[in-house]
């Protein structure tokens, strides 16, 4: 199967208005530009350098997306053209966005990574954490850094029931910040080559997908 055709069965089950992130960390720029050729514009890379390089190599109208853990010191690299971080994982790291993004005059888009996955080994905020966050922070402290939505991956399980609960962990979150927050977001970014179309029964906006489009990666 070709990454177009790839690209095409996937496309074929996406819900309305549910956008493809496609995820091409450690795959080389002509496999994206095998993606771009059949119309991809979003693309989600894990780290800074490889997303470096590669948006100095590829089109300018790429739309990136950083869904990997991003530390501090290298935020500075990213801010002059990253579309949306998926991985804030702390506010430390969410104020070092808001200062690169202010001194690049732009507004850059983030969403809250949430843990929500019974494994050890992925990280981000508690549920508890995140509302605690939105009663104590107003969106004015961050005039650069835009808060529109969360992300989550789920168990790298094959119990579906598990999988499903974990992402309506994440989208119960979601509603109660927009509900009794009042915290006006709009994007939920869930969903992997495994088990996107779970996420997008449970209300996923944005599915972020590699192997199902490059193929199996080393
Ligand atoms: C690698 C990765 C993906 C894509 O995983 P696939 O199983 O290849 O679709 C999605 N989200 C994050 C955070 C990733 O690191």
């Amino acid at each position: 199967m070709s990454i177009a055709s790839n690209l095409a069965q996937i496309k074929s089950t996406l819900h309305a208005g549910v956008e493809l992130i496609a995820v091409s960390k450690t795959y080389p720029p002509e496999a994206l530009m095998e993606a771009y050729a059949a119309g991809q514009r979003h693309f989600g890379e894990n780290r800074v350098q490889e997303l470096t390089e590669k948006h100095e190599y590829l089109n300018k109208d790429i739309r990136w997306h950083m869904i990997g853990s991003l530390q501090r010191n290298k935020v500075k690299y990213i801010a002059p053209y990253i579309h949306l971080i998926h991985s804030v994982d702390s506010i430390e790291l969410l104020d070092e966005i808001n200062k690169h993004a202010g001194r690049n005059h732009r507004i850059i888009s983030c969403l809250l990574q949430v843990y929500i996955a019974t494994e050890e080994t992925k990280h981000g905020f508690l549920p508890e954490e995140v509302l605690q966050f939105f009663k104590q922070h107003e969106q004015e402290e961050y005039p650069n850094a835009h808060i529109i939505g969360l992300m989550g991956m789920a168990s790298f399980t094959n119990n579906e029931d598990q999988v499903r609960a974990e992402f309506r962990v994440l989208k119960s979150l979601f509603d109660t910040l927009n509900s009794e927050h009042h915290a006006g977001l709009n994007t939920l970014s869930m969903g992997m080559s495994g088990d996107y179309r779970i996420a997008m029964e449970e209300g996923s906006t944005h599915v972020r997908i590699g192997s199902s489009i490059f193929g199996v990666r080393n």
